[in-house]
């Protein structure tokens, strides 16, 4: 694997790693909503937030986000800090410090007294992105779960009404340490999840959804299926840039750096018959200025279903969503798209 596909392999299990999120809550002028989070991400990944749509330039002091949770949160931290300035996820530091508060086998309430360790160490910060409750799951009663949950949250927003909250989805696993039954900490998990994003967005709140697994199956888990592996592999839809903006969204069944392996084989050949290496050729753009992003993916599915129609439907929604076709992007029309590999 070559070092450009390393750091874009990093980014995408960034992305599988759910903390995308705190970016994505960029008070934009879009008020509260998280709607469009697989666009606001690309906008991230392509590097057009690096900065802009968090400025406000009525705050002299940079914005500060922290992630707080779980054993997930510190598997994240460590992964984003492999690369240089890793840990800021491609955030400028002018406009954005990240902090990344992750403790293992951290359950809910132990929330608050770290955060009130933490804003004792640092300050308080603008954002809070809570990423817990998955090891409360097994142990406790959902319905005091959610009663905690929703207490302290209004105890804190009495304390510290200025600080946006962002409520992480409790992500499926495929074994829950402790359970008597899977499928009863797993209806437990979809009600506590329900109940608090409803909760949080009827109070001004945040709440991010993890769509692509919340089936609670695919290659996203680790072997002890607990904790999450660094990049499913296979039925991808994926993004790729040039130097000048124009975009390109296509699909695999194959793993996504070989597909992407494909795409580069053909610029270096000057295929110009197709349309990439033919924009490449154009415009003199170099195969190592390919950049790519996996955005979205199908699991596998739990009653069979057809997998790649589902993903063929989610790749030609990408296309219309970020308006990839030609002259604005670099897919051809919808037709030509689907005998790929
Ligand atoms: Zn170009």
């Amino acid at each position: 694997m070559d070092q450009d596909m390393e750091e874009e392999y990093g980014n995408v299990w960034r992305q599988r790693a759910y903390l995308q999120h705190n970016i994505v809550v960029t008070p934009s002028g879009s008020g509260q909503r998280l709607r469009p989070l697989g666009g606001a991400l690309v906008r991230m990944w392509f590097g057009e937030l690096g900065g802009g749509n968090l400025q406000d330039s009525s705050r002299p002091d940079p914005m500060l986000v922290w992630i707080m949770g779980h054993s997930y949160v510190v598997w994240a931290a460590l992964r984003a800090a492999v690369r240089p300035d890793g840990r800021q996820l491609g955030l400028s530091r002018e406009t954005v410090t990240l902090r990344w508060i992750g403790k293992r086998g951290m359950v809910w309430k132990e929330w608050l007294p770290e955060f009130h360790r933490f804003v004792r160490l640092d300050r308080v910060p603008e954002i809070v992105v809570i990423h817990l409750g998955g090891n409360d799951l097994a142990k406790r009663s959902c319905r005091e779960l959610i009663k905690d949950i929703k207490f302290d949250i209004l105890r804190f927003w009495v304390m510290f009404p200025k600080v946006l909250l962002v409520w992480s989805d409790i992500i499926p696993r495929k074994r829950w340490r402790g359970a008597r039954s899977h499928e009863g900490v797993n209806r437990a998990r979809i009600k506590i999840n329900r109940a608090i994003s409803r909760f949080m967005v009827r109070n001004g709140a945040l709440a991010v959804r993890h769509v692509d697994l919340e089936s609670g199956q695919g290659a996203y888990w680790r072997a002890d299926g607990v904790h999450l592996n660094a990049v499913g592999h296979g039925t991808h839809v994926y993004l790729m840039s040039c130097p000048c903006g124009l975009m390109y969204v296509g699909e695999t069944t194959m793993e996504v750096r070989q597909r992407i392996s494909k795409h580069k084989s053909t610029i270096r050949t000057n295929l110009t018959d197709l349309p990439i290496p033919k924009h490449f050729s154009e415009c003199r753009h170099s195969v190592n200025q390919l950049r790519f992003r996996v955005i979205d993916g199908v699991p596998t599915l739990r009653r069979g279903g057809d997998r790649n129609l589902i993903l063929k439907q989610k790749e030609l929604r990408w296309i219309s969503v970020l308006g990839t076709l030609q002259p604005k992007g670099l897919n051809l029309d919808y037709n030509l798209q689907i005998c790929t590999t």
